[in-house]
């Protein structure tokens, strides 16, 4: 081999290093606007949110080619006809659902896993469910690939919830179904909030807390999420 050769080789490797930290660089710059401008200055406030949000790589969850709009404010899709949330509208349900660290959270609707891995930073233990197989199986290899150990993803259907693990300090439900469904409410415990859109076409995120004395319920804002689905519309 000549010496131009290896000169050769070790430029292009150069270069290569060069172009992953500079791929670094421009995502993590990204998300740092994103969390500012459309976190911050829209009124999202709980700081577990804003530092899991500023950590989890939301690039990482999207298709390739859509890595360079992974921050911005608008859903994506994640194939199946289905959409990963808006990053604010994902800050304002996480921020809802007051998570702590030693909770136990639900997820219903894994889709691509990013909300799975913001509660993955703020809660001890994350059960998150998907009706698509397929959508369950590529949500848990990125969160494995990305090393979350705190949360576990299984195919089903969401309106039975996951009754071993029951109750849960936090339900979160990220596709709207139009009624609450009764199971979760069941599994929820007590001082538990649960977050869900409900609605048809037109819906709003409700914010449920469980008491001795029955549920507190308080309407929020207007939210469009795919529809939850029930096993006989598969
Ligand atoms: N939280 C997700 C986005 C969810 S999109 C993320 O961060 O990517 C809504 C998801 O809910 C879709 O993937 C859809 O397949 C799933 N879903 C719809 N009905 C469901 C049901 N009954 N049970 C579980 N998941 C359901």
């Amino acid at each position: 081999m000549s010496d131009y050769t290896v000169e050769l080789s070790s430029n292009s490797h150069q270069l290569q290093t060069n172009r992953f930290y500079a791929a670094m660089d421009k995502f993590d710059w990204k998300r740092k606007q994103m969390v500012k401008y459309q976190l911050r200055n829209r009124g999202i406030k709980d700081k577990r949110v804003l530092a899991a949000m500023s950590k989890v790589p939301r690039h990482e969850f999207v298709d390739s080619s859509l890595r360079d709009l992974a921050y911005s404010d608008s859903p994506l899709p994640i194939g199946h006809n289905q959409t990963i949330s808006q990053p604010y509208i994902v800050a304002y349900m996480t921020e809802a659902g007051e998570i702590s660290p030693s909770d136990k959270v639900l997820e219903i609707g894994t889709g691509c896993g990013y909300q799975a891995a913001v509660l993955g930073e703020m809660a001890k233990e994350v059960y998150s469910m998907e009706i698509i197989p397929q959508l369950a199986i590529k949500a848990r290899r990125t969160l494995t690939r990305l090393s979350y150990q705190n949360i576990q993803v299984k195919t089903g259907d969401g309106y039975q919830g996951w009754a071993e693990n029951a109750p849960y300090d936090a339900i979160i439900v990220t596709a709207a179904p139009e009624s609450i469904p009764k199971p979760l409410i069941e599994q929820l415990a007590i001082n538990g909030k649960m977050v869900i859109p409900v609605g048809k076409r037109d819906q709003e995120i409700f914010v449920l807390t469980k008491t001795h004395n029955g549920m507190l319920s308080e309407k929020t804002i207007p939210v469009r999420f795919v529809p939850m689905r029930t096993k006989s519309l598969q």
